[in-house]
């Protein structure tokens, strides 16, 4: 039995994960239209490989990661590309981001694939194929996963961790995956523990999600693989929090977990690098859960590009429905408009109602309680933080660690006086980043001014000696001549 630590802080809210798990996996059906962002991952944007006009199988590469932090887009099924252009985004700032249309010609028609043999490869050159795979975390960081499983010369990853946790409320995609797809995370992360050369692998899942860990165990054939049950508290699905509560590692603030020997993927991606390796497939769908204010809440296996108004119509909306959340109801954001595509970020859409989400109790002044200060799972004055936030003092809330903020939202859910604690720190966060970029842009402009003034003298200096120089080769030439 493994021992367990525990991380300070952390709430219980209501659950709500039954709703979606009543009913299997469903695939969605292809739509009339997909619409594929280039920018689906942390880093730089991928290059389009395609033009309007274009027939595509499914699995082609139509965007290829440009830069080392980047990772490439595929066509989730055949058909022809229609348009490259600008198109609403999933993201809450509501701007349009750079998006390949494909319009499917139903045949689903795939590209010639080439699985591996892992076991006699060298791991760059599985990376390799990770890269041009697009494979991503799919807990919703979607940062690209090759990077991660290159721990950097001299470094040691004992610990793999696997996180299936998934605290959040509402979400299951991940519960679900694992009771029907068990057999394919383990082979994924067999495949990850070889890459890395980790001794062990720790499966972390919460408790509230018995079917999932009875899968897993059963999938499990030996050691060093390990399924632990952890308690259920939000945020234990963080991966700082969790590598802490399996390992009792602490992950010091600006450290990576990465230096201390410990490496967390989410299950998905541990399926999707199994389907990259094995079976020479691109990540090209994900499973995402739809549920909240619809008649028939269920995870479906969608594919990437699907608008995402589609999906909450098969879910069968109720009457008074309004928008949605992408993501949980504690980190999620909301959609500034549900025509907008499924990316790999899609974990889950929340389809709000005023009987669900009834607007927020109006903020009060701050009562000194403390309670965030209790609930926070990052050890910060979450009320400090607020003080100095609303005040405009960023250089005293980054003193009290503002970016070691995971913006749980813990703070804000236990706040009595109803402060939206966390909107706070975005602020702050977004105004530091700019007042960065800005310093940024003029210590540039002050570099190459200072660099134009230093050419200028110099050409100035060289000029002047070459006159000089000019003028006594003349004086000696005259002075040659008159003694001649
Ligand atoms: S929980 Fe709210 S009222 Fe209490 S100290 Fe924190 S910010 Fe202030
Ligand atoms: S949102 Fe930030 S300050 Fe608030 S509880 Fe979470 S980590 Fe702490």
């Amino acid at each position: 039995m493994k021992l367990l630590h525990r991380f300070n802080g952390g709430i219980h809210p209501p659950q709500h994960k039954t709703e979606s798990t009543r009913l299997p996996i469903l695939s969605a059906p292809i739509p009339e239209k997909l619409v594929i962002p280039l920018h689906q991952h942390i880093g730089t944007s991928a290059k389009p490989l395609v033009a309007a006009g274009d027939a595509v199988l499914k699995g082609q590469m139509i965007g290829k990661a440009e830069g080392y932090v980047s990772s490439s887009v595929h066509a989730p099924t055949s058909g022809k590309i229609t348009a490259i252009g600008y198109e609403p985004a999933p993201h809450p700032s509501g701007l349009r981001d750079l998006c390949i249309t494909l319009e499917p010609d139903g045949l689903d028609a795939w590209i010639e694939r080439h699985p591996l043999d892992y076991l006699n490869m060298d791991p760059s050159s599985l990376r390799n194929r990770l890269r041009d795979a697009g494979v991503v975390g799919l807990g919703g960081a979607v940062f690209p996963s090759f990077i991660k499983l290159n721990p950097g010369s001299g470094k040691k990853i004992k610990t793999l961790v696997l996180n299936g946790a998934e605290c959040e409320p509402y979400i299951t995609c991940d519960d679900m995956l694992m009771r029907e797809r068990a057999d394919e995370i383990i082979a994924g992360a067999k495949i990850m523990r070889f890459m890395l050369h980790a001794e062990e692998v720790l499966i972390g899942i919460e408790d509230n999600k018995p079917e999932a860990i009875a899968a897993m165990r059963a999938a499990l054939k030996e050691a060093p693989f390990e399924v632990i049950p952890v308690p259920t508290i939000y945020p234990g699905g963080g991966a700082k929090q969790l590598i802490r509560v399996l390992t009792g590692i602490e992950v010091p603030a600006g450290e990576r977990s990465t230096d201390l020997g410990v490496q967390c993927f989410n299950v998905a991606t541990a399926l999707s690098v199994y389907r990259a390796i094995a079976h020479g497939e691109p990540v090209l769908s994900r499973i995402v859960t739809i549920t909240g204010a619809v008649n028939k809440p269920r995870n479906y296996e969608a594919l990437i590009g699907t608008p995402i108004d589609v999906l909450i119509r098969l879910a069968a909306p109720v009457k008074d429905s309004d928008g949605a959340i992408m993501g949980g109801p504690m980190m999620g954001f909301e959609l500034p408009s549900t025509c907008v595509p499924l990316v790999k970020a899609t974990n889950c859409i929340i389809v709000k109602s005023a009987t669900l989400f009834p607007p927020a109790p109006q903020p009060m002044p701050c009562i000194r309680c403390g309670k965030c200060a209790e609930s926070c799972p990052a050890d910060l004055q979450p009320q400090e933080l607020y003080w100095f936030s609303k005040a405009g003092n960023f250089g005293k809330a980054q003193e009290y660690a503002l970016f070691d903020c995971i913006e749980c939202g813990c703070c804000s859910y236990v706040c009595p006086s109803h402060i939206p604690l966390v909107q706070f720190y975005r602020y702050a966060k977004s105004e530091i980043w700019a007042q960065e970029r800005e310093k940024k842009a003029s210590d540039l402009a002050r570099i190459r001014h200072e660099l134009r003034v230093d050419r200028m003298e110099r050409e100035k200096r060289e000029k002047a000696e070459r006159l000089a120089q000019k003028s006594a080769q003349a004086r000696t030439q005259m002075n040659s001549e008159e003694e001649t």
